[in-house]
């Protein structure tokens, strides 16, 4: 990565974070969010604070982060396979809401 593109991804990162505190405050999930949340559940790299969840790497607080379509793990764990069909209007369909162990941490 160049100087270029690393000033271009800080200053994404306060848009993104904004579109990610956003989403969670409206409720909005995207078919790709509960699946990133899942590797995140699952990663040796995660942190807890009570019942929320963080990146120890990017300090990303997960459900945020998870909501964001160009946001990536920095272990790149969270491979395209894992994102599904993201759609051209809405950045994808909104995820079906019955995990309940996913919905604790939002
Ligand atoms: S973003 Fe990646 S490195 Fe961070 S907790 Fe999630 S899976 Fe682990």
């Amino acid at each position: 990565m160049g100087c270029c593109d690393k000033l271009m991804t800080m200053a994404k990162k306060p848009i993104n974070i904004a579109k990610g505190v956003t989403a969670v405050a409206v409720g909005k999930r995207y078919e790709f969010t509960d699946t990133r949340i899942r590797i995140c559940h699952k990663c040796d790299k995660v942190k807890w604070i009570g019942r929320q969840i963080f990146c120890s790497i990017c300090k990303c607080w997960i459900p945020a982060k998870a909501r964001v379509e160009d946001e990536k793990c920095p272990e790149g764990r969270w491979s395209k396979e894992h994102l599904g069909t993201v759609g051209d209007s809405d950045h994808g369909r909104e995820q079906n809401k019955s995990n309940t162990s996913i919905n604790e941490v939002f």
